[in-house]
């Protein structure tokens, strides 16, 4: 418990206010860059997105572009062939099956082209608020480093250990925070321990950096 206490006044420390790094305006454009952002940064997804959704802005359009020019947009962001079938197939699945609108289902968001448990998880909490946790690479770090879980555990173990951690009412929040901390503070090449409160819980630790 002492860990956890610490742990969760540090992310509050440090992060008081989270907020999703990831640039939109509405349902859909969240749940597309957040299917973008696999295997890159959100900075680098705003840059796609601030053209693509300027260039397409509306489900219908995006529906009706060609996959040419979607992969040329998306190009700076890898993946890209994969990643213009997605949007385009998402545009069409959306408007002719959801009626335009994301649905607010796990259930359901992750029957559709590249959604899978975290991203839907990570727009559940996003948009509405609802209690989920996303575990991306920073979450899984951190959790892995602060011993929260094995070393060897999947995601789905991290996912379940932290909803068991923090209670219910702040899941989106801790998950926003604890992606901002593996972000800026706990990063995968040159961690901050040195200036890390939490380094007596942690198995990482790199007292030379
Ligand atoms: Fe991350 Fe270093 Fe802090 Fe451990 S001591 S949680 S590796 S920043």
């Amino acid at each position: 418990m002492m860990m956890k206490n610490d742990f969760e006044a540090y992310l509050d420390e440090l992060f008081p206010n989270p907020k999703c790094e990831l640039l939109y305006n509405n349902d859909y454009e969240l749940l597309l860059a957040i299917v973008l952002s696999s295997q890159t940064t959100d900075k680098r997804v705003n840059m796609v997105t601030s053209v693509l959704f300027k260039k397409y802005n509306s489900l219908e359009s995006l529906k009706n572009a060609s996959l040419d020019d979607l992969e040329n947009i998306i190009r700076p962001i890898g993946s890209f062939r994969k990643k213009a079938v997605y949007v385009k197939e998402l545009a069409r699945i959306l408007l002719y099956e959801y009626g335009g609108v994301v649905p607010r289902s796990r259930d359901e968001l992750i029957k559709l082209p590249g959604v899978g448990r975290k991203t839907a998880n990570v727009f559940l909490s996003e948009f509405y608020n609802d209690p989920y946790i996303g575990v991306d690479t920073h979450v899984e770090r951190v959790s892995k480093r602060l011993k929260i879980v094995r070393k060897n555990a999947s995601v789905l173990d991290v996912e379940k250990k932290l909803m068991k951690l923090f209670s219910k009412d702040v899941w989106a929040k801790r998950h926003l925070q604890m992606v901002l901390f593996g972000r800026y503070h706990c990063k995968a090449l040159k961690p901050e321990c040195s200036n890390c409160k939490m380094i007596d819980y942690c198995i990482e630790k790199r007292e030379n950096i």
